[in-house]
């Protein structure tokens, strides 16, 4: 039997084992998809926002895929940790799928960086996506005008949520704390800037539309930007049709927002270009706004200076520029790029194929694209690994990896801890008068998972574990 595990049950992680085990070239293979949290889904369920009904409905394809006779979804799993890194995950199992995402947030580098009030929009995001270990309950308190820096899609998600009202949150699994604090948001103004134009931005035209058919909020464009947008200004049309289509797409729906009459509504979102972030200004030891200097095209695809600057009040100051990779001890990692070394998929160490070790997904190829694009890239890696499979089970493995992690201190939470949370979320949501609502802690989910689906997978002695802050809290729940 060829044992893999997969490290991360996100799209890409997700997929991977999906590939695994419905090839036909190795059929007596065993998936263990390992996550740190005891939910699967990554970014689906902690980064698609609560609105995108659409997309979050993924999940249950995901499901199907974590369902099948082949894969074991072992949550609350932390690869890294208690002696459980890649050199031991080698001696469980014949290949192991890094498929660990890019887990933080890019920096501006900027003075007033770290100032309270100055979030990264990841940070924002897992707080409205009830991750466990999101910070804090006040980014909207006290603020009436937020500025958001970027303009990708994740930019676009912070500002719509910021715009939305609390009742069109409300039919979400958004978590109730977050839902209260923003019901009373006296955030009316929201603005979206970006350092180079329209033709340049990152976002996609669908979720661009989006802000324009907003409830409760009206998007606004500057025609003072946009005039300095070379495809924008030619008459004769020709630079814009040289765009690629999305962000000619993304550029007529801007245009058409430039000159339209304003409609009144409660809030607005105004989208801003061409516009670079060189300081976040203080008052009352809280960020105040943000000191801008207006760029101009340099005829290559980037800006320049022109030290000329704008300042845009904002008590609410959330950066939204990217993610990045992080390193996980003992694989290796290219800090330039933020991901591991590989070779279609193969892990390299000192360039060369380190056998069993493969990566897919963002840690893979970057921060970039949407999650259809995690398919075709875990096939790519999963090819490679059955190419590699006849060698790879010579090696003998563990027989019960699991026992093995308890060993380690672990507490695995397996499919029906997962269900048992599942179930939770549910009735929470029915006791609030709400759908489904996420449970936002790690004494909630572990409580869940553990007293109500793992009380004979986990022995007792294993719950005695010294997780530190919160997870204690967890471990305190389950001897109680
Ligand atoms: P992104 O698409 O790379 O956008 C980052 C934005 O930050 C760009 O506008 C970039 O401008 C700007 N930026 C970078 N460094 C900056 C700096 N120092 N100062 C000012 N601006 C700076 O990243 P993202 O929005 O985090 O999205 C990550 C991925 O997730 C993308 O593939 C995205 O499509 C995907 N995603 C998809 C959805 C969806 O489909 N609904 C939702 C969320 C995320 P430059 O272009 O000038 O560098």
């Amino acid at each position: 039997m060829l044992r893999v595990a997969v490290v991360g049950s996100g799209p890409s992680g997700v997929y991977a084992a999906q590939a695994l085990a419905q090839q036909t070239l190795v059929p007596d293979v065993r998936v263990h998809v390992l996550d740190r949290l005891p939910c699967p889904y990554g970014l689906v369920r902690y980064g698609v926002a609560p609105d995108h009904e659409k997309i979050k409905s993924l999940q249950n394809n995901l499901r199907t895929v974590l369902e099948h006779e082949r894969i074991d979804f072992i949550g609350n799993v932390e690869v890294g940790t208690r002696g459980l890194g890649p050199e031991r995950l080698l001696g469980l199992y014949h290949a192991v799928v890094y498929c660990v995402g890019a887990a933080k947030d890019r920096r501006l580098g900027i003075p007033g960086e770290e100032l309270p009030g100055s979030h990264s929009a990841t940070d924002f995001v897992s707080w409205y996506s009830a991750h466990p270990d999101a910070a804090g309950n006040s980014f909207v308190l006290g603020a009436r005008s937020a500025v958001v820096i970027g303009v990708g899609n994740v930019a676009v998600d912070v500002a719509r949520i910021l715009a939305r009202g609390a009742e069109e949150l409300r039919p979400t699994d958004v978590p109730q704390a977050a839902l209260g604090a923003l019901a009373l948001s006296r955030v009316r103004d929201v603005h979206m800037v970006g350092r180079r134009g329209p033709a340049q931005a990152k976002f996609t035209t669908k979720e661009l539309r989006e802000l324009g058919s907003l409830p409760t909020a009206e998007a606004v464009v500057e025609p003072g930007d946009l005039a300095l947008e070379p495809a924008y200004a030619d008459p004769s049309g020709t630079l814009a049709s040289a765009l690629p289509a999305v962000n000619r797409r993304n550029l007529e729906v801007v245009r058409g927002w430039a000159g339209r009459v304003p409609q009144g509504k409660e809030r607005r979102i105004h989208l801003r270009f061409f516009l670079r972030p060189v300081e976040l200004l203080e008052r009352d030891a809280r960020v105040a706004g943000v000191r801008f200097e207006r760029t101009v095209p340099d005829g290559d695809g980037g800006v320049r200076g022109t030290g000329t600057y704008e300042e845009i009040e904002a008590q609410l100051v959330l950066r939204a520029v990217g993610y990045r990779g992080v390193p996980l001890a003992g694989l290796p990692f290219d800090a330039a790029h933020g991901t591991v070394p590989h070779a279609g998929g193969r892990v390299l160490r000192d360039g060369v194929p380190s056998p069993g070790e493969y990566v897919a997904g963002w840690i893979k190829r970057g921060p970039t694209g949407v999650i259809g694009t995690n398919r075709p890239c875990a096939k790519e890696t999963v090819t490679s690994l059955l190419d590699d499979a006849a060698a790879l089970v010579l090696r003998p493995v563990a027989s019960d990896p699991l026992a093995e992690m308890r060993e380690l201190g672990l507490r695995p939470v397996s499919w029906p801890g997962w269900l048992a949370i599942e179930a939770a979320e549910a009735a929470l949501g029915s006791t609030l008068g709400r759908r489904s609502v996420k449970i936002p802690d790690w004494p909630g989910l572990l409580g869940a998972a553990i007293t109500n689906g793992e009380r004979d997978g986990n022995r007792a002695e294993d719950r005695d574990g010294d997780r530190e802050g919160d997870r204690d809290a967890g471990g305190d729940m389950l001897t109680r």
